[in-house]
């Protein structure tokens, strides 16, 4: 294979303009290098070095929106002091993602574009309503992030396309979090994930909320019948469980039940549960 390292985004843009069908793009590699050791990608010609181009760099806040370049890594998403203060649930994701070496490696446009339903980042971005500013020779678009993934492993991208970055709405709620369940404490990709973000008005009633699962549906989206069923409503555990209940249904309805739902059910149920809990007390 032809290995390319472009200078700078149009450089890249016109590469992809000429040979997108046969290009592989890779940032971290730390998909693509396991699908080009499966021999996955045996059609491509050649590899895109994305790592150097500035343009997919950087974390910013201005307007009221948080901007995170494709090419941050969950190292730098972990250590940054702007995300923590503007996406926390995003950060705390980044600290259950892998281990160090590949957060080292590991990318935030990476992880979206591979459309894996069990992206770790992709319940925090969709809670905050991102969405992807997508480059290609001819110009630009925004597009949402749920809208990334056609399916499982299937990106809607075009092959002459480049994800450059994420435009977040900030955090506007006093309860925000991210939690998964894998089949061990460390280095487990997800089973099961949930983000959300809440908030309660001066009477105590749901004012504000925000859930989005992740891995338990072919492509990430946010739960909307939850929300609509719990805002205004004051919440109480038994409020809490019939909503975690409808989560498990529009689950179910989503992906039909299979031989996990007898564990996945209950467990959304509960996790729904575990993460709500502190906007009862
Ligand atoms: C040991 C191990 C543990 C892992 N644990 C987790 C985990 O806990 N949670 C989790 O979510 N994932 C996990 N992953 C998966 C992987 O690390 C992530 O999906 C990672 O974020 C991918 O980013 P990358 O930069 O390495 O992408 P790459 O491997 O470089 O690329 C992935 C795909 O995205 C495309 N692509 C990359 N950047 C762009 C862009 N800017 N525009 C358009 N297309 C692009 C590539 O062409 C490729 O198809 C793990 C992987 C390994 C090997």
């Amino acid at each position: 294979m032809n290995y390319i390292t472009p200078d700078n985004l149009k450089d890249a843009l016109n590469f992809l303009a000429c040979h997108g069908e046969d290009t592989e793009i890779v940032a971290g590699g730390t998909d693509v290098m396991i699908d080009l050791r499966a021999g996955k990608l045996e059609q491509k010609k050649n590899l895109l070095d994305i790592r150097n181009l500035a343009e997919l760099k950087g974390i910013d806040f201005k307007d009221e929106k948080l901007f995170i370049g494709a090419g941050v890594t969950l190292t730098e998403i972990n250590r940054s002091d702007t995300i923590k203060k503007y996406a926390p649930a995003l950060v705390k994701c980044s600290t259950t993602f892998a281990g160090r070496q590949i957060r080292n490696r590991a990318t935030i446009g990476g992880n979206v574009a591979h459309s894996s339903p069990c992206g770790d980042t992709i319940p925090p971005l969709v809670i905050h309503e991102a969405v992807a500013l997508i480059a290609n020779k001819t110009g630009e678009k925004l597009i949402p992030v749920e809208a990334i993934a056609s399916g499982p492993y299937q990106s809607s991208l075009s092959k002459d396309s480049i994800i450059v970055k994420f435009i977040l709405k900030p955090c506007r709620a006093n309860f925000t979090d991210f939690q998964k369940i894998g089949r061990r404490k460390e280095l487990a990709v997800s089973r099961m994930s949930m983000a959300i973000m809440a908030d309660k008005d001066e009477q105590g009633r749901i004012s504000f909320i925000r859930v989005s699962l992740g891995a338990c549906t072919p492509i990430p989206q946010r739960m909307d019948e939850v929300e609509q069923f719990l805002m205004g409503k004051i919440p109480t555990q038994d409020l809490i469980w019939d909503a975690g209940k409808i989560l498990a249904e529009k689950m179910a309805g989503v992906t039909g039940r299979r031989a996990s739902s007898v564990y996945k059910e209950p467990a959304v149920q509960g996790l729904f549960m575990r993460i709500l809990y502190p906007v009862v007390l």
